[in-house]
C-alpha cells in the first residue's frame, strides 16, 4: 500500500472541517485500502505508532527535525530555520524543501524565504480520489509500512547517540518521500499530526467503509473494549460485522472507563433510580484499571498510561490477594496518612507519580486501592452483568485485606437513606457519592457517560457554585501585576457529537501567584500559531493552545453567552452557553485526557436544571 495515497487522503481531510465530509473521504479511502496495512493506517491517522495505551515515546523535538530536513535538502540550518519560525510547522517546512530525490525544489538554495513561500510545492487538495491515476508518478514508491518501520526505528533509536541515530533514519526517509509525503512523516514524528479526524470520525469511516449505520454501536464497542483502532480496522476489513461482534475485553487491553452523570441533589439522584439504587463512598484518589494476569500485573489510568512503576506495591499485592489466574478490576487508589490511618486529599497520591525515589514514595507515601468494579474475570467478559452481580464477583475473587478493600457501598430506598449515607461518605474525608443502579440493566458501558452511575460531591452544596473539567484552548497575555505572564485563559468543553472543544469562558481567577510562574511550562509545549482545528471559538485569544489540559473551575452560574459556543444556537440564536464568574479550584485534573472534561451537552443540562432567571443576554467570565 503506498504512502503517497494515505499522504494525500490526510492533505483532503486537512480541506475540510466538517465532520460528513472528513468521514466520507475516509471511508473513500478505507475501502480501497490493502486490508494488511489498515492496522498502520489506523494508527498513522492519528499520528500514533501504537494502541493509544502504548506509551508514545517517538516525539521527536522541532530542532531536531529541521536538522534531518536541512541535511536532506541541501538548505542551510538557518534558512530551515527562518522558514520555521514564519510557519510554525516543520511538516510545511519540509514539504516546501523537498522533492522526491532529495533535490532541491525551486532553483538555487539561495532563493529568499518569500519566494520558497509564495510558491509552494504543487499540493493536491483540490484533486478526487477519480484522478489518483494522474497522480501515480507523484508517488515516492515509499510503501505505508516502510514509513511506519522507520518511524518505529527512530522511536527504538536509543542511547549515546541516539539524536543523530534518528535524525539519520529520518533523513533517509525523508530523501525518498515526495513533498506532500514529507509534510505527514514530519508531522507525525513530532507527534502533532493534527488533521482533525479523531477517534469517533474514524470509527464512522470504518462503519461506512464495511458496515452499516445500524453496526455502528458495536464497531464503537469493539474500539472502547480494547483501546486499539488499529486492531478494529484490521478485524471489520478481514473480518466484517461478526467478527468485530466476537471481540472480546482481554487482559493487556485497557477497556475505556465508564464515566458519571451528575445531579444537583440526593432527592434528584434517588427519584432518578425510581427509589432504589446502590451508593459508593466517592474516594478522592487516582482510578486505577488493574489487569492482573497469571504472573504480571499492569496499572492503567483513565487517560491509559501505565501507571504500574508508581505502584508496583499495589500491583504485587493485587496478584497475591487475587483468586483468579486473569483479572480486570477497577479502584481508586488514595494516599493513607501513615500516622493516623485517614485517607488523604488526592494531591497526595499524585507524588506517587514521580518517576525518581518511587522506592522513597512507596515508603512514605502508603495508599490504599478501593475497588468498585469487576470487568473480566478467567475468561469472562463481565460488562454485560449487572452492576451487583459485578460487585458480588468482585468482592468473591479477592481475599480482601490490606492494601485492598472494596469501597463502602449501600443499597439505599430513600432520600433519608441517601442523605444519611452523603452525610457519613463527608465524614469519612471522601468527596461525596457515586449512586449506581441496580436495574437488570445497569451493565458496565465501557467509555460511556450516563445515568447508570451518577456522582454527586459536597461542592454541588456550595451555593450556586458547581465545578467543571475544562480544557485550556487559549491565553490572553496580563496586563498590570500579571504584565509578562498570561493572565487569562480561554476554556472550552467537549462537544462530543461534533469531536470540538467549545469555548464556555475566560478564566482569570483562582490563580495564585506560583500558578501564574508555572502557566508557561504547563501550557507552552501546546502553542499553536492557529486556532486548532479540533477547536470552535469566536473569542480570539492572543495565543492558542492544543486542547491537552483540563482544570477544574466553578462558577456561580450558566449563562447564554454571545461570544461563547458552546451549545451554539441550541437555547437561543445567535447565543452559546458560558459560565458567569468562573474560578480555578487550583486542582490540575491531569488524570483526565481532553475528551474526558465537562461535556456540552452536561453544561446544557445543568443550564436547563438552574431555577434562576437566566434569560438575559450577558457576556461571561471576563473578570481577571
Ligand atoms: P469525576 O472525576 O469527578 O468525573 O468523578 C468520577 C471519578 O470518581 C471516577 O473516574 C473515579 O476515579 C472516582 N471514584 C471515586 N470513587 C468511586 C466509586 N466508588 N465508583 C466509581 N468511581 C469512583
Amino acid at each position: 500500500m503506498l504512502f503517497s495515497d494515505l499522504a494525500r487522503t490526510f492533505d483532503r481531510l486537512e480541506s475540510t472541517t466538517k465532520r460528513l465530509e472528513m468521514t466520507t473521504i475516509l471511508a473513500d479511502f478505507l475501502r480501497t485500502a490493502d486490508h494488511d496495512s489498515l492496522r498502520d493506517i489506523a494508527y498513522l491517522a492519528q499520528g500514533k505508532l501504537h494502541p493509544d495505551f502504548h506509551p508514545q515515546v517517538l516525539g521527536m523535538s522541532d530542532r531536531l527535525i529541521l536538522k534531518a530536513v536541512s541535511k536532506s535538502s541541501g538548505y542551510q540550518e538557518n534558512v530551515v530555520e527562518r522558514m520555521w519560525i514564519e510557519s510554525g510547522d516543520t511538516g510545511t517546512v519540509a514539504e516546501k524543501l523537498m522533492d522526491g530525490e532529495g533535490v532541491v525544489k525551486g532553483g538555487s538554495k539561495q532563493t529568499s524565504l518569500d519566494s520558497l513561500f509564495e510558491k509552494p510545492a504543487p499540493r493536491k487538495r483540490q484533486m478526487s480520489f477519480e484522478d489518483m491515476g494522474i497522480m501515480e508518478s507523484e508517488s515516492s514508491g515509499l510503501d505505508v509500512s516502510e514509513v511506519m518501520g522507520g518511524l518505529r526505528r527512530i522511536e527504538a533509536t536509543d542511547g549515546k547517540r541516539s539524536q543523530e541515530g534518528k535524525i539519520n533514519e529520518l533523513m533517509s526517509l525523508l530523501k525518498r518521500a515526495t513533498p506532500v509525503e514529507a509534510r505527514y512523516i514530519c508531522r507525525i514524528a513530532t507527534g502533532r499530526m493534527r488533521v482533525g479526524a479523531g477517534d469517533m470520525t474514524f470509527l464512522d469511516a470504518l462503519g461506512e467503509a464495511f458496515a452499516t449505520k445500524e453496526d455502528r454501536p458495536d464497531i464503537e464497542r469493539a474500539f472502547n473494549i480494547t483501546c486499539d483502532m488499529g486492531l478494529v480496522a484490521e478485524t471489520i476489513a478481514k473480518g466484517g460485522m461478526d467478527a468485530i461482534r466476537a471481540v472480546s475485553v482481554s487482559v493487556g487491553n485497557p477497556v475505556k472507563v465508564m464515566l458519571a452523570e451528575r445531579l444537583p441533589s440526593i432527592p434528584e439522584l434517588v427519584e432518578k433510580f425510581e427509589g432504589r439504587c446502590a451508593m459508593e463512598f466517592k474516594y478522592d484518589g487516582i482510578r486505577i484499571q488493574a489487569h492482573i494476569s497469571r504472573d504480571s500485573v499492569k496499572l492503567y489510568s483513565r487517560r491509559l498510561e501505565d501507571l504500574t512503576p508508581n505502584f508496583p506495591d499495589v500491583a504485587r499485592f493485587l496478584r497475591s490477594r487475587c483468586r483468579h489466574d486473569e483479572a480486570i478490576v477497577e479502584g481508586e487508589c488514595v494516599a493513607i496518612d501513615p500516622e493516623t490511618g485517614f485517607m488523604l486529599p488526592f494531591q497526595h497520591v499524585t507524588h506517587r507519580r514521580k518517576k525518581h525515589g518511587i522506592d522513597d514514595a512507596v515508603r512514605d507515601i502508603p495508599v490504599r486501592m478501593f475497588m468498585f468494579d469487576m470487568v473480566y474475570a478467567d475468561g469472562e467478559d463481565m460488562t454485560m452483568r449487572p452492576y451487583l452481580e459485578r460487585r458480588r464477583a468482585l468482592e468473591e475473587g479477592f481475599d480482601l485485606g490490606g492494601m485492598i478493600q472494596m469501597t463502602t457501598m449501600r443499597v439505599v430506598e430513600s432520600e433519608e437513606e441517601g442523605e444519611e449515607f452523603f452525610a457519613n461518605a463527608v465524614t469519612a474525608r471522601c468527596e461525596g457519592i457515586m449512586a449506581k443502579s441496580v436495574a437488570s440493566n445497569s451493565v458496565y458501558k465501557a467509555g460511556n457517560r450516563g445515568f447508570l452511575w451518577i456522582k454527586y460531591k459536597k461542592d454541588y452544596q456550595q451555593a450556586l457554585t458547581d465545578s467543571f473539567d475544562l480544557v485550556v484552548v487559549g491565553a490572553f497575555y496580563g496586563m498590570g501585576k500579571r504584565a509578562g505572564k498570561y493572565g487569562a485563559l480561554l476554556m472550552a468543553a467537549y462537544d462530543s457529537e461534533k469531536g470540538m472543544f467549545e469555548t464556555v469562558c475566560k478564566l482569570g481567577t483562582g490563580f495564585d501567584d506560583a500558578f501564574l510562574e508555572y502557566m508557561p511550562t504547563l501550557l507552552n509545549g501546546n502553542l499553536c500559531r492557529e486556532m486548532p482545528r479540533s477547536v470552535d471559538a469566536e473569542m480570539i485569544p492572543d495565543v492558542w493552545f492544543e486542547p491537552t489540559v483540563v482544570m477544574e473551575v466553578v462558577a456561580a452560574e450558566i449563562t447564554l453567552s454571545p461570544i461563547h459556543t458552546a451549545s451554539k444556537d441550541v437555547y437561543k440564536n445567535g447565543a452559546g452557553l458560558g459560565l458567569r464568574f468562573p474560578r480555578y479550584t487550583g486542582r490540575l485534573r491531569s488524570d483526565k485526557d481532553p475528551e474526558q472534561c465537562t461535556t456540552v451537552t452536561e453544561i446544557g443540562d445543568m443550564y436547563e436544571r438552574q431555577t434562576h432567571d437566566s434569560d438575559g443576554l450577558s457576556e461571561t467570565g471576563d473578570e481577571e
